[in-house]
């Protein structure tokens, strides 16, 4: 079993209520008011959707934004920021009330990350995969795990990973062959991850592991802590995007963890992972959306201020339709993303599909509007001066993963070649 404290959930608890009064009710219902240009990113909200963009617009103001830059050329991973995230209930996001998260639904939860994601898509990316490992252990946990587990991740005292992908399956992660045999009362786990978030500094590695045949039904997922006899990391890689957090290989050699450690039941372990992905998928897809509304909204302002052949780059129809079609692809995501969250509260069985096509259209499109609000600054936007370029590396690798917008297609081309309608 991992380390066991009650100290961090009842600082959750404190943190929690503290983020209530954080809210500032008078500035809540000004930026709600009919004002809000046609471009905020507060329609269509509800009054306590408002108070959680609020609340990360805020928080990502004062503590990302300011720095990011920063973390990005200096590969810092922002603990103490993360933390401080934490304090409001970002790393539970998802988790039940009862075990001290803030248990949102994905249509709420994704107006928080959206927002944060506006001031460092890079970090709240990695606060997103955290929230799905906190996430899955609390869905799937026996209550002990949880009691041992989740008050360290709610507070970020403990960073999370999660651990699917190897160097011989990606795409088809259900191909995996990390082993875990049963040994008396624990599992001997052997093998190795490639690109995982967080690796090498998380404290909590959740684990996909074939403890039976070939193919999905023979996989079943574990909680692995840090320090753990066997278990090493890799380098950190060189990446063009997400710098601010460490991406590392784990390895497992004749790594033992407890029967205890398991999540669920033998062979679930691939059903819990795409339970995990579906809302992960809706996660990145909201960074996807923060990074493009703040490039478009630092695009309307770079060509209002600049001038050529004597008057402002807004002056020129061409970068007007321009930033018409970026709104126009931000808002498409935005839709399609709430649309596949509020399919997934509802758990309808077509959740999955629809967070599929979600994840493809947003990651895409907010991708071509950070590409194309650095064209609208130039040379400018070439330069590490200026934001815009560093959003567009961090949201590239947003197309990849969680599953590459290739296998997102497969699998809503799936659900259309099997449905009768
Ligand atoms: C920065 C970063 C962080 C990551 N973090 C994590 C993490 O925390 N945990 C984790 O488990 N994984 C993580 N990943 C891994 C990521 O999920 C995989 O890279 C991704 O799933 C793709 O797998 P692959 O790289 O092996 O590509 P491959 O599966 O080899 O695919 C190569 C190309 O072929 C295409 N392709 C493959 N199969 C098909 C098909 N059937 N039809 C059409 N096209 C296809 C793909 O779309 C892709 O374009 C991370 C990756 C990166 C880059």
């Amino acid at each position: 079993m991992v380390s066991c404290s009650n100290a961090g959930r009842e600082a959750v608890f404190n943190f929690l209520r503290s983020a209530v009064t954080y809210v500032n009710v008078h500035y809540l219902k000004a930026a709600h008011s009919s004002s809000a240009g046609a471009f905020a990113a507060t329609h269509g909200l509800t009054d306590t959707q408002l108070e959680f963009h609020n609340l990360a617009t805020d928080f990502a103001n004062a503590e990302f934004a300011p720095h990011a830059a920063q973390w990005d050329e200096e590969k810092m991973f922002p603990e103490a920021a993360l933390q401080k995230a934490a304090e409001l209930g970002f790393a539970g996001l998802f988790v039940s009330e009862d075990a001290g998260g803030i248990g949102l639904g994905r249509q709420d939860g994704g107006v928080v990350i959206e927002a944060l994601a506006a001031g460092c898509a890079s970090t709240t990316a990695y606060l997103t995969i955290h929230n799905m490992c906190a996430w899955m252990i609390d869905t799937f946990g026996s209550a002990e795990l949880k009691e041992c587990t989740l008050p360290q991740l709610l507070t970020m005292e403990h960073f999370a990973s999660y651990c699917l992908t190897e160097p011989n399956a990606g795409s088809d992660a259900a191909s995996l062959a990390t082993k875990a045999s049963l040994d008396g009362d624990e599992y001997v786990l052997n093998g190795g991850k490639a690109f995982i978030s967080g690796g090498g500094r998380s404290e909590v590695y959740v684990v996909m592991a074939r403890t039976g045949a070939d193919g999905p039904k023979g996989i079943s997922c574990f909680v692995v802590p840090s320090g753990t006899a066997g278990l090493s990391f890799g380098k950190n890689e060189r990446k063009l995007g997400w710098n601010s957090q460490p991406t590392a290989t784990v390895s497992f050699d004749n790594v033992r963890v407890p029967i205890a450690n398991r999540l669920g039941e033998e062979g679930d372990g691939f059903t819990m992972a795409m339970r995990g992905l579906d809302g992960g998928r809706l996660s990145i897809a909201n960074c996807s959306i923060g990074a493009a509304y703040q490039c478009t909204k630092l695009a309307r302002t770079y060509i209002k201020d600049r001038k050529q052949f004597g008057k402002p780059l807004a002056s020129n129809q061409h970068l007007q339709f321009k930033l018409a079609d970026m709104a126009a692809a931000i808002h498409t995501s935005r839709l399609h993303v709430r649309s596949a969250a509020a399919q997934l509260d509802a758990k309808q069985p077509t959740a999955r599909a629809f967070v599929a096509m979600a994840k493809h259209v947003a990651t895409d499109a907010c991708f071509n509007v950070c590409n194309d609000a650095l064209q609208m600054h130039g040379g400018y936007g070439y330069l590490k001066d200026y934001p815009i370029e560093r959003f567009l590396r961090d949201a590239r690798v947003h197309q990849i993963l969680e599953g590459t917008n290739e296998v997102m297609r497969v699998i809503t081309s799936r659900e259309l070649l099997t449905s009768e309608e």
